[in-house]
């Protein structure tokens, strides 16, 4: 491993500082010079593959004893603080009850021991499985070499991204938690050097585009603090499903987190995010519009399915997501119409 500087910070104040002291290279960046870390189950993998080269890691695990440690349900409907670990969230009644598709994408996600450690804001900003990235002896990776190319485009590309992609990257968003918040319409509480602010998640992430490594809108030093989740008619009708290579401990091949809200088997509003097989946290609009007002049968679910995968652009080894999406997209609303509440 590089040496880097190691502090630990005990209070969202001193963690700013303490990243403003690493320069002002984008923290959203995998060459960010600063990192936090939490649980550390994404950055400590990725520093000792020497992917990530931080200078500077502030823990702010000593967080979890402040706000952004708790899980509340409140006036302002449900209250994710970034360092709340992923087995509380999913293992909370209130979480289960009125929010279920966040406590099954949690649930559903990596290993009891590392739901114990990782926490909800390094869950968010996990970075990429594509092996070209994180395995260092392949030269042409965009996100981890800008500039070099990108060796998954001719290379093995199967668990690859069909959704969202660009030129200079195909990788998949590897999380599950992301989609369930972006379904639901939830927020983010930011705050850094120049303050504190709140944007929806849905603007968290950004497109690969021309700069695949960067790939949120933090900017340097900031801070996610909570995920606040308002508590609409959708959310209790509302369900993950997630389709893997195996049952358990792996990520998904694709996945959906639907939520409804019926008039008896006619579709008020629906909220759909697909996981699996998009480059990026993905919700899947045009499928929501398509099913508004509509009756929940075969041919609706079908032609919602079709408009969500509409742009898809498929690689040499994973034009099956395209169908298995559409499956899986289908099924999820299915299930999630036959939920009794
Ligand atoms: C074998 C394995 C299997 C896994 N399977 C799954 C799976 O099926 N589904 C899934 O969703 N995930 C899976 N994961 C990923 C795992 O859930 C993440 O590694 C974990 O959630 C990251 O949280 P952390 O607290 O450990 O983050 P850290 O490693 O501490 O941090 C990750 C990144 O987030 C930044 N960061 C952390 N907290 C904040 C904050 N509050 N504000 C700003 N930046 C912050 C850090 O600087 C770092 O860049 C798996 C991981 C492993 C190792
Ligand atoms: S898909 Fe993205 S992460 Fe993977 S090799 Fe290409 S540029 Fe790198």
């Amino acid at each position: 491993m590089r040496p880097f500087v190691f502090e630990r910070a005990g209070s969202v104040e001193a963690a700013i500082r303490a990243q403003g002291a690493a320069g002002a290279r984008d923290t959203a960046s995998v060459h960010a010079a600063g990192q936090y870390v939490a649980g550390g189950t994404t950055l400590i993998d990725l520093m000792k593959l020497d992917v990530m080269r931080p200078q500077r890691v502030t823990d702010i695990n000593a967080l979890e004893t402040s706000p952004s440690g708790r899980i509340e349900f409140g006036a302002r409907g449900l209250w994710l603080g970034a360092l709340a670990r992923m087995a509380a969230a999913c293992e909370h009644a209130a979480v289960k009850e009125n929010f279920p598709v966040i406590a099954q994408s949690l649930q559903l996600a990596a290993s009891p021991q590392i739901r114990n450690m990782a926490s909800l804001g390094g869950n968010v900003l996990q970075r990429t499985r594509c092996t070209y990235f994180r395995d260092t002896s392949y030269s042409q990776c965009n996100k981890r070499e800008p500039g070099s190319g990108c060796a998954a485009m001719e290379g093995f590309n199967r668990a690859h991204a069909v959704l969202g992609t660009s030129e200079h990257c195909v990788a998949s968003y590897p999380g599950d938690f992301a989609q369930a918040l972006i379904a639901l319409d939830a927020e983010v509480d930011i705050a850094g050097p120049r303050g504190s602010r709140t944007i929806p998640f849905a603007r968290l992430h950004k497109p690969p585009g021309e700069d695949p490594q960067i790939e949120t809108t933090l900017m340097p030093g900031e801070l996610i603090t909570a995920f606040v989740v308002p508590a609409k008619p959708w959310a209790r009708r509302s369900l993950y499903l997630k389709i893997r290579d195996r049952d358990s401990y792996e990520f998904a091949l694709a996945s959906a987190a639907v939520a409804l809200d019926l008039d008896g088997d006619t579709v008020r509003e629906a909220r759909i995010a697909l996981g699996g097989v998009a480059a990026l946290p993905w919700r899947a609009r045009a499928a929501e519009a398509a099913l508004q007002g509509a009756r929940l049968d075969d041919a609706a679910l079908d032609a919602a399915a079709d408009k969500a995968f509409a742009g898809a652009r498929p690689l040499a080894h994973n034009a099956f997501k395209v169908e298995l999406g559409k499956r899986t997209l289908v099924r999820a609303l299915r299930e999630a119409a036959a939920l009794t509440l």
